[in-house]
């Protein structure tokens, strides 16, 4: 490699229970997190295969700048064929393990296999040492926090765990691989919540991965004085203008969300929601004061710092982050209007392992279809903690996501793109976003490409998107968090000082439109056509706003354009990542 790093992948077969350390390829030196997840799964996994059956392949990979000093870079990818929607599928997530790993030299896990002695539970421990599987049946049915904690009593506090809860375990379609963040406890609060890989992780039966960079380093870079010139410059323009947009995460945005018709009530019958004061970010923000918790970075080197801890009346801690998405689904979706209740759904869901806007927008249906009362906090909580944990008829089919309630409870109105729940910001009033869940891999997913513009449509609606998508995948392969919100620009000054190159923007650019297009060609030989880009049927016919006019309105033959590369502009190459 350019600056002599000698890096690895572990490979893990888990019917042969062995593990492999192989050499990582010079050529890929720019595949990371989300293109080195897509490149592996459309070489190695079968695009037809079961996803919860041996041929699925879990990749975990840090982003190419992971476990560098690069601000806020130690993003890791989860990706494999998706339980969820049948298609690629990479979920990226914040805390420890992707520093962790890249400052021990390894570039990704790579699970094949499945054991056959399936109620068996297996652990990874990934040390300076070695890597090894270990027998974890004792863990076998745990809760996350719990398991953590009792990880955490046998590792040394400086480790890192990647784990799945009860919800992995039984493989239900909505659960999550849970990553500790930073803070002494080691909580399991950060989510690779969508598309279930947690389930896939399940389905090896690997009940988590224990990663100790004993005193690994950091990674050096090529040329020092640039990277760190470079570092200086961007921390600080960065602090002085667009940090304002996170400083107190992304449930602050709500009450601006609720102006734009893009914070959904009820399942979506509307775009507003009468009573968004008591989900505010700003309750959440006044509660610090006098309760603890705050603000904090969920990972080493975050100069973010966008993940509130939220407190309960006592001052103890609850969760974190309670985010907008898990705001707007959990609560404003389900008409539960008390960020508080809100917060104790946030933690049942990240102790059973569960994405929050999949389980949110399945309950908003269960209530919508009449099987339970809107706003019950109390009857959503039990259906977590009597019914989701403890696997009843109705617990997997409310865990199996948004189309199994639709499906069996006969409704009409699901809002689902390719299988995945529709995130909070809403394609009717977001067209752009809205054209990104209509043709993404990734099915319904703002995090593919999110373009927070209400004035556009048509035609430049599908070219913002596109190029959100691109800048978002470039992001995503790089380590760096969406909410550091980089361009194509900056990542590649960070790239051409740590590596010593020369990249231009448009070979950057070149690379996330590569990893589009990996990711559209698995979904391809996994049986999807055109017929499977498009927006669901009740966000086209059902309006929100005045007079019930703001309707998703890009036809199929435009919305195709956006997997068409366009002309590059400059907004491609400055335009910033977001998510
Ligand atoms: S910006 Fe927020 S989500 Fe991203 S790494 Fe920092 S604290 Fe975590």
């Amino acid at each position: 490699m350019a600056n002599n790093e000698n890096h690895k992948i572990i490979r893990v077969n888990m019917t042969e229970m062995s593990v492999n350390i192989k050499d990582f390829r010079e050529d890929w030196k720019y595949l990371g997190g989300r293109s080195l997840s897509a490149r592996i799964l459309l070489e190695e996994c079968d695009p037809g295969c079961d996803p919860l059956g041996p041929k699925n392949i879990l990749v975990l990979a840090p982003g190419v700048l992971s476990g560098s000093s690069a601000p806020t870079s130690g993003r890791l990818s989860v990706g494999c064929k998706s339980p969820l929607t049948g298609g690629i599928k990479e979920a990226n997530v914040g805390g420890n393990p992707g520093q962790d790993l890249l400052r021990l030299g390894y570039r990704a896990i790579v699970v094949t296999g499945q054991p056959a002695a399936r109620e068996k539970r297996w652990g990874l421990e990934i040390k300076p040492e070695g890597v090894r599987l270990v027998a974890a049946d004792d863990y076998a049915g745990m809760w996350n926090y719990a398991s953590c904690e009792k990880l955490f009593s046998h590792y040394p506090q400086t480790a890192s765990a990647i784990s799945i809860g009860p919800a992995g375990e039984r493989m239900y379609k909505s659960a999550s691989v849970a990553c500790t963040d930073r803070e002494r406890e080691r909580r399991p609060a950060r989510h690779a919540a969508r598309g279930g890989v947690g389930a896939v992780m399940g389905s090896k039966c690997l009940k988590w991965i224990l990663v100790d960079p004993g005193k690994a380093p950091t990674r050096k870079p090529a040329n020092p004085s640039a990277f760190s010139a470079f570092h200086k410059k961007f921390s600080k323009d960065y602090l002085a203008a667009r940090h304002k947009t996170f400083e107190w995460g992304t449930s602050a945005v709500i009450p601006v969300a609720n102006m734009l018709n893009t914070f959904p009530y009820r399942n979506r019958t509307a775009g507003r929601n009468p009573h968004f004061e008591g989900l505010d970010g700003a309750r959440i923000r006044e509660s610090f004061e006098k309760r603890g918790g705050g603000m904090h970075n969920c990972m080493n080197g975050c100069i973010v710092k966008c993940s509130n801890m939220v407190h309960d009346k006592d001052g103890n801690y609850v969760t974190s982050a309670l985010e907008f998405e898990t705001l707007t689904l959990l609560g404003s979706c389900c008409d539960i209007n008390d960020w508080e209740e809100v917060a104790i759904l946030d933690r049942l869901c990240d102790e059973l392992g569960m994405d929050t806007i999949e389980i949110g927008a399945a309950i908003a249906v269960l209530m919508d279809s009449g099987g339970m009362q809107w706003g019950d906090a109390n009857a959503a909580k039990a259906l977590l903690k009597d019914e989701i944990a403890k696997g009843t008829d109705l617990g997997v089919l409310v865990a199996n996501g948004v189309s199994s309630v639709g499906r069996k409870r006969g409704h009409h109105r699901v809002p689902v793109v390719k299988g995945q729940a529709v995130p909070a910001w809403d394609p009717r009033s977001m067209k752009a976003t809205g054209v990104t869940y209509a043709t993404s891999a990734m099915g319904a997913d703002h995090t593919a490409g999110l373009v927070i513009n209400p004035a556009i449509g048509g035609e430049a609606a599908v070219l913002a998107s596109q190029e959100s998508q691109i800048v978002n995948a470039v992001c995503d392969s790089s380590g760096f968090c969406l909410f550091l919100q980089p361009s194509i620009d900056e990542i590649r000054q960070f790239y051409n000082a740590f590596f010593g190159d020369e990249l231009s923007n448009e070979a950057l650019a070149d690379m996330g439109w590569q990893c589009l297009q990996e990711e559209w060609e698995f979904n391809r030989r996994a049986g999807f056509s055109s017929e499977d880009d498009d927006m669901v049927k009740c966000l086209r016919e059902e309006g929100i706003g005045p007079d019930n006019a703001i309707k998703f309105d890009i036809p199929r033959d435009l919305l195709a354009k956006a997997k068409v590369r366009q002309p590059v502009s400059d907004t491609l190459f400055y335009g910033t990542a977001a998510g």
